[in-house]
This record gives C-alpha cells, structure tokens and sequence, in this order.
C-alpha cells in the first residue's frame, strides 16, 4: 500500500477499507508517513466525507495506536463526558470533581485548544505544576485511589489523535463529522469508559453551527459508542454565544472554581448540573432527573466538589495555593473594558470572534506545538438578551499586547448585534439522545 493511492482514492470520493484506514494511521504514529501526507488525507475527508463503517474503522484505529485500558479490577463502571468544543467550555474543571463527589469513577482523557474553541488541557495547565501526562499506570492508580482523573494523551493512549488533533488545528482540518467523531470516541474508548455522555454544542460558537447538523453528529457517535458495547448519552447544547462569561485559560479557570464555591454565572451552572444528572442516569445513580439534580446541588453548594477538585489538583501535582486564592495566578499586563456604543438588547454575540478573540490574544495556538499565554482573554458582563446602556461596560479584555489588545477591540465590538425590543435568552439544551 502506499499512502498517495490511498489519499488519492479518498480526494476521488471512494469508500476506504479498514486496512487503508489501519495503514495510514499507524504509519502516521510510527512516524512513517509524514505530516504532509497526512494534512492532505484530512482534507480529503473534509470534503468528501466517510460513511459510518469507515468512522468506525477510524476511530478503531486511533484507539490502536495505543493501550486500551481495562479497567474492571479498578472501577466496574467508568464515567466519562466529552465536549465537541465550544468558546467558554470550561465544563470538566466542574462536572469531573462534581461527578467524583457524587462517588462516581471518572477517568478521562481530554483535549487542548481546536481552533477557535479552547481545550481542558490547557486550562488545567493554567495551574502551575499540573500534570497532564500521566503513564497508563498512573491513570489507572488515582482513578483506583481518587475516583478521578483527567489526561492528555499519551504515547500510550491514543497517541494517534494527539498528533491527528494538532494537525488539525493546523491545518483548517477541525470540521468534519468523522473526523471529530473518531478522535472524541477513540479518546472514551482508549481509557476505557463505561458510559459516556457527550455534550455536543451547536452554534456559532461550534464547530458544528446549526442544530440539525449537531443532532447528527451525537447519532454519529452514540452508534459508534453502541456498536462498541458503551452506554452512551448525548446533549445537544447552544453555543450561539459563550458559556458562562470567561473566555481564557486562567479566567476561565477562575470561573470554575468561583462555581465549584457555589457562585458563578448561572448559565454555566445550570449546564455542569444538567450533564452531571446525565452523568448519574448512565451510571443508574439516581432513579430520575429530579433526584439527580437536587444531590448535585447539595455537592456543589456544600464545598464536596471543591474538596474533591483540590484533591485532584493536588494529585496531579498542582498548586493547591492558586486555588485557594486564585489572585495569584498568572495575570495579564493590561485589562481594558470595552463600553456599549450605544443603548439598547443585546440580540447577538458572535460566540466564534470571541474565541479567535482571545486566541490572538496568545490564548490559543496558530500552528502546530505554540506556546500559549495562559493569562490573556476575555470576561464578558453581559449576553444576549441583556439590556445595556451606552457606555457601560459589555466585557474585560486581558492582553499582554498592546497592538493585540487593539486589534481585540475591534474585532469584539463587531461581534455584536443590537435590538431595540426585547430579545428572548436562547435556551441551554435543545436535545438529550436518544430520546
Ligand atoms: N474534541 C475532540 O476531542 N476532538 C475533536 O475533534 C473536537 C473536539
């Protein structure tokens, strides 16, 4: 086989077999096939797509390309949520410890920034002394010892969709629905999740922009998820503005903790509750949504998740003292706040300016391996549906650039669309699969 054939035949359309698939991919881990042969592969998917079987070959052979973990001695039943990527989406720095509090086992294997979108990894990284890259042995260990653990991909799981994911980001490559679909499920798969609820943004704000295309892509995935025997549970969530109201590595981290001490913006809240209870169901925690939500409550407002997020940071080896006084994290050098222009309701907040936004800032990489400024960012004070008068501020922007920090403003200003009448707030779910 030779990997030009096989890209050709995918850029002329075709079907490709599993063996095609198992080819590319491990000759790409084993660093056989080069990068740019690669890039050109995932173009080709862009365009022509894959059908079902193919994703599910793909997905296969990413969670090949490393261990698969088997993890009944440890936890008979392992818990694991995914986002599709969203702007704001600091969801796992709450729904993992909030879940582990709730005594469920969750071991997860998460992401960094995609495009526009941020990544978890990068976020926890925001806490100086994190780990991220644990040994198979290690995940296994604290998930036995803590109930709760969360890591980058390693040379042992998954490796192929670490070097497929930062390719991707590269390379205008992140939207596809195989794509996306094969690097989410080999991730659940690889570290041996039990159940898996995905929380599948749509929007602006998404790499998936409209609801119906987002419906798809959590079928997508919850059949793959069936067909490997997982239970699997899908939220179609809106991100047609920015989750909660920090958009930033650290800030956002700041967020998450202000929530895991029962405050935080009521949005972001309200959806790490609703995906923990989703959370619960799978596992058969709680017999009903209602159940679920009211013991969630009583964990988040009773300092149990934040107990259970310091003994994680702890073991992992980050600085317990940032999060005790989350001052001292990194800070940047100017924080400018941006005024309305003018009165009147907010009718529209391009969630996607927003995260390149703060991607430009330094936030997020613009090719393969960037170092990212974990300080820079935005916090917005208001969202679609809230009336603001001229000149009161609608968002904070942290820069360490003062040219960045300009060229920030205006991109920010134009994300807006105002109304003079009352603008309806759009809804947090749209959907829960299957029905
Ligand atoms: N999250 C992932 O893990 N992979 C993607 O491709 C998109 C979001």
């Amino acid at each position: 086989m030779r990997a030009v054939d096989i890209i050709a035949r995918k850029r002329d359309g075709m079907v490709l077999s599993a063996e095609e698939i198992e080819f590319l991919i491990q000759g790409f881990n084993l660093g056989t096939i080069p990068d740019y042969q690669i890039s050109a592969w995932l173009m080709a998917v862009v365009w022509r797509g894959m059908q079902r079987q193919e994703t599910v070959d793909l997905t296969m052979a990413i969670v090949r390309s490393g261990q698969q973990l088997d993890l009944q001695d440890v936890a008979p039943f392992v818990v694991d949520k995914h986002s599709t990527g969203g702007v704001g989406d600091k969801t796992t720095l709450v729904v993992a410890p909030l879940a582990a509090a709730a005594g469920l086992k969750v071991g997860k294997i998460s992401g960094r920034g995609l495009g526009f979108t941020g990544g978890t990894l990068d976020k926890l990284e925001a806490i100086p002394g994190f780990r991220v890259n644990l040994t198979a042995a290690e995940f296994r260990a604290q998930l036995q010892s803590l109930g709760l653990v969360v890591v980058a991909q390693s040379a042992e799981l998954a490796p192929a969709d670490g070097k497929i994911y930062a390719l991707r980001d590269a390379t205008a490559t992140v939207n596809s629905p195989p794509l996306i679909a094969s690097s989410v499920m080999s991730k659940k798969i690889a570290s041996g999740a039990n159940g898996i609820v995905l929380d599948v943004k749509a929007g602006r704000g998404a790499f998936m922009e409209t609801r119906e295309n987002a419906a798809q892509l959590a079928g997508l995935m919850v059949e793959i998820g069936e067909s490997l025997g997982r239970k699997v549970r899908a939220i179609i969530a809106d991100m047609s503005q920015p989750l909660g109201c920090a958009v930033g590595n650290a800030l956002e981290l700041v967020e998450a903790i202000d929530t895991l001490h029962g405050r935080g913006p009521e949005d972001f809240r309200r959806h790490c509750l609703a995906l923990t209870s989703q959370m619960l169901l799978l596992a058969g925690q709680a017999a009903d949504e209602t159940e679920a939500l009211a013991r969630l409550e009583q964990l988040l407002d009773g300092g149990q998740a934040l107990a259970k997020f310091r003994a994680w940071v702890a073991a992992q080896g980050g600085d317990l003292s940032v999060i005790d006084d989350p001052a001292l994290l990194p800070r940047a050098e100017f924080v400018y706040e941006l005024k309305a222009p003018h009165s009147g309701y907010i009718a529209a907040l391009d969630p996607r300016e927003i995260g390149l936004a703060s991607m430009l800032l330094g936030g997020g990489r613009s090719k393969k391996g960037d170092q990212i400024d974990h300080s820079v960012g935005i916090v917005l004070q208001a969202k679609i549906g809230d009336y603001v008068n001229h000149g009161q501020p609608l968002l904070t922007i942290h820069a360490n650039d003062e040219g960045k920090l300009a060229s920030a403003q205006q991109r920010l200003l134009a994300a807006y669309e105002w109304s003079d009448q009352p603008v309806s707030r759009p809804p947090l779910i749209y959907q829960v699969l299957p029905e």
